[in-house]
């Protein structure tokens, strides 16, 4: 019986892992989405989409299912999801593993604040009106809305809500990965002042930041939630070598 592996996606790392485990008979993977992309790019594996409706939701799924495992790999800051699998995971006493990117550090150059969450980012911005590029996607916009005299140029993959987005602001819609030459250009065109931008790690998302540092641009830089306490890898590979283990322990 192939081994039930259900993997929480939504990241690179959730498309390169299930590269690494396309047509291994050895597992039965089901990849599930949150559905906040209107065209994801889905994978040759069966796949659902939508919440599971919390803990509760979560944990009969798995026992519906009669899952065997769970591979983590949302993105860092999908902190909901990732706190709902590791109780689900625990209750129904089957193995977890988190995959998360390693952040982001500042390096000789950098201009960086810190912030713990987007309230704070938007008040990092301060009195004076800025033109501001915001590339946190299109989740957490509200917080900017509080400080409107400020102009936004707003990057997330689907338009945003109209309701949601600050009073001004134009919007670009695009999917990573980008390239320097154009994160160089794109800062320079918009006479973006500063950057503001959630610490999701990887390569991606990257080049706007080495261009910030090339041309002077501060950056504020919304920090982690807290880790959860799973064992955790920071790539695709290592969870596969982790889903190796788990079917050998199975086999034996
Ligand atoms: P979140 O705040 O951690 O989760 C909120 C709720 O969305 C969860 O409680 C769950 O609903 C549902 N959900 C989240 N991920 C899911 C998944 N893979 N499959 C099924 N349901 C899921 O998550 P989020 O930050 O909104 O992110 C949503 C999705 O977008 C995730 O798949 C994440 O990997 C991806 N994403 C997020 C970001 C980001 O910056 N947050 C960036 C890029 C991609 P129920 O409680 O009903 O089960």
């Amino acid at each position: 019986m192939p081994v039930k592996l259900l993997i929480l996606g939504g990241s690179t790392e959730a498309s390169q892992f299930i590269q690494l485990i396309e047509g291994d008979e050895r597992i039965a993977p089901v990849l599930s989405l949150a559905g906040r992309t209107k065209s994801p790019k889905l994978p040759l594996i069966p796949h659902r989409v939508g919440g599971f409706t919390g803990i509760d939701g979560l944990t009969a799924y798995l026992r519906a299912k009669k899952i065997d495992a769970i591979v983590d790999a949302t993105h860092p800051f999908a902190d909901q999801m990732t706190g709902n699998a590791v109780v689900a995971a625990g209750r129904v006493g089957i193995p977890l593993l988190r995959v998360n990117r390693p952040a982001w550090m500042p390096v000789a150059g950098d201009d960086w604040t810190m912030v713990p969450d987007m309230a704070a980012a938007a008040e990092a911005l301060g009195e004076t009106p800025k033109r501001v590029f915001l590339t946190i996607g299109q989740k957490d916009l509200k917080a900017f809305r509080e400080a409107p005299h400020h102009f936004y140029l707003i990057r997330s993959v689907d338009p945003p809500d109209p309701s949601a987005r600050p009073e001004h602001c134009d919007v670009i819609t695009a999917t990573g990965p980008f390239r320097l030459d154009d994160e160089r250009a794109l800062i320079s065109e918009h006479a973006i002042e500063v950057i503001v931008t959630k610490n999701s790690g990887g390569s991606a998302t990257a080049a706007k930041l080495a261009a910030a540092r090339e041309l002077g641009v501060p950056v504020v830089m919304v920090e982690r939630p807290p880790a959860p306490e799973v064992e955790t890898v920071t790539t695709a590979d290592e969870a596969h070598r982790w889903l190796n283990r788990v079917l050998e322990s199975v086999e034996t």
